[in-house]
């Protein structure tokens, strides 16, 4: 079981080999090869898998900019909100695949417009 924070369950999909550090990308690839040969994520409150190799979590707070912490936990409650899930939910990462196109449109407008990783999602878009 993976556990993944809101935000995760649809940034992820966008992923393109980059990211914060060596050990992070690493890290990442392989939660994606994981989840895509069907171990099941778990949707977590706060610090993830993913972030637990990030260079910018601190005592399990993201301190990627002053104040980040407040911002990330609003974009993981709108991501659980448009994917109609909830903390503690397990699931395939396909079946979150599967609602990906559908909700996106609403996500970009509120997520992507100002998310520094935008020119490296927006060329999959
Ligand atoms: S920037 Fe923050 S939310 Fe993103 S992976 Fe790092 S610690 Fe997690």
């Amino acid at each position: 079981m993976i556990k993944l924070r809101g935000h995760h369950l649809i940034c992820l999909h966008f992923f393109e080999g980059e990211g914060y550090s060596k050990k992070f990308i690493s890290n990442l690839k392989g939660i994606i090869k994981n989840l895509e040969n069907d171990t099941k994520t778990k949707i977590v409150d706060g610090a993830d898998a993913v972030c637990a190799y990030c260079p910018h979590l601190k005592t399990n707070i993201c301190i990627y900019k002053p104040g980040y912490e407040k911002e990330i936990e609003a974009l993981d409650k709108m991501a659980l909100k448009l994917l109609n899930l909830k903390k503690g939910d397990a699931l395939l990462w396909r079946k979150i695949k599967s609602k990906i196109s559908k909700i996106l449109p609403k996500w970009q407008e509120f997520a992507c417009f100002s998310c520094d990783w935008r020119k490296v999602c927006f060329t999959k878009l």
